[in-house]
């Protein structure tokens, strides 16, 4: 699954713009993830100029 570290992310909105699923959100609590919409891509991984998004194991561990 796709995790943001909100102490890392600036509110910038560039992953928002660029996800093809419009997976990511974002309101008054920070970045929200839809994770049933996120394809792991990684497009907004590789964009974040803080790296505040991670791709980890933990849906792989879930749907098991
Ligand atoms: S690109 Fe990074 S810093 Fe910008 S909103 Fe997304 S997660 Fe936060
Ligand atoms: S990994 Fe891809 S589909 Fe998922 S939120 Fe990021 S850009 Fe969107």
């Amino acid at each position: 699954m796709l995790e943001v570290n909100c102490e890392k992310c600036l509110d910038c909105a560039g992953c928002i713009c660029l996800c093809p699923e419009t997976a990511l959100t974002i309101n008054l609590t920070g970045l929200h993830i839809d994770q049933n919409a996120c394809t792991l891509c990684a497009l907004c991984v590789r964009f974040c100029p803080v790296q505040a998004l991670e791709i980890t194991e933990k849906k792989i561990l879930t749907n098991s």
